[in-house]
């Protein structure tokens, strides 16, 4: 069960946060009327705490510190069908990068696992210009201490050739780093 929310009046601190967040976000959560069109398209609703019109919701209502904890935001596979959707034109995938990116600067991931797939994740990318699954299953079972994990589903995807031993090379792979150094620069995690 959910915990309840205590509703308290937000101070001028948390308005000052939560305009932060949306100029980063560049949207507006006071737009939303709740009309629950993204969280009826959100393929990964199912599997979060609060479904995305419930994280506008918090953050209509200044509950900051709520959103940033959500096990949602990172859940959410940042595929845009929430912004696509609304009809009031609020750009929730980008509210919810911007809600990690500010949850990762704060310290405030509390699920190591998820910590360690998302740098695994972007280490990837960084390096090979798209994920190479083999390194990323095998970095993030060593970072999390879950040696043999994956051991019984990846030598039979290897077989089947569903799993590439060694990564595949993009062209222009080279820019990768100075990308995520402007990504950095712009207050980027990576
Ligand atoms: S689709 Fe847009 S207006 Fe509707 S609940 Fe979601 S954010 Fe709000
Ligand atoms: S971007 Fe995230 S919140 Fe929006 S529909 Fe996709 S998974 Fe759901």
């Amino acid at each position: 069960m959910q915990e309840t929310i205590k509703l308290s009046h937000p101070g001028e601190q948390a308005r000052q946060d939560l305009a932060k967040i949306e100029k980063e976000a560049g949207t507006s959560v006071n737009l939303c009327y709740q009309c629950g069109k993204c969280t009826a398209g959100c393929p990964a609703a199912f599997a979060m705490d609060y479904p995305p019109r419930q994280v506008i919701r918090l953050l209509q209502l200044n509950l900051l510190d709520e959103a940033l904890d959500a096990g949602s935001i990172w859940v959410c596979a940042s595929c845009e069908t929430c912004s696509a959707r609304c009809p009031r034109g609020v750009d929730i995938a980008s509210l919810m990068d911007t809600l990690r990116r500010e949850a990762l600067q704060q310290g405030r991931l509390s699920d190591k696992k998820v910590a360690a797939f998302n740098k695994a994740f972007l280490g990837s990318v960084k390096s090979f210009g798209k994920v190479y699954e083999a390194g990323l299953m095998l970095q993030y079972n060593l970072s999390t201490g879950q040696f043999f994990k994956d051991m019984g589903l990846g030598l039979p995807m290897l077989k089947r050739g569903k799993l590439g031993m060694l990564p595949e090379k993009i062209k222009a792979r080279e820019d990768m780093p100075k990308i995520f150094e402007r990504a950095k620069k712009m207050g980027g995690d990576e």
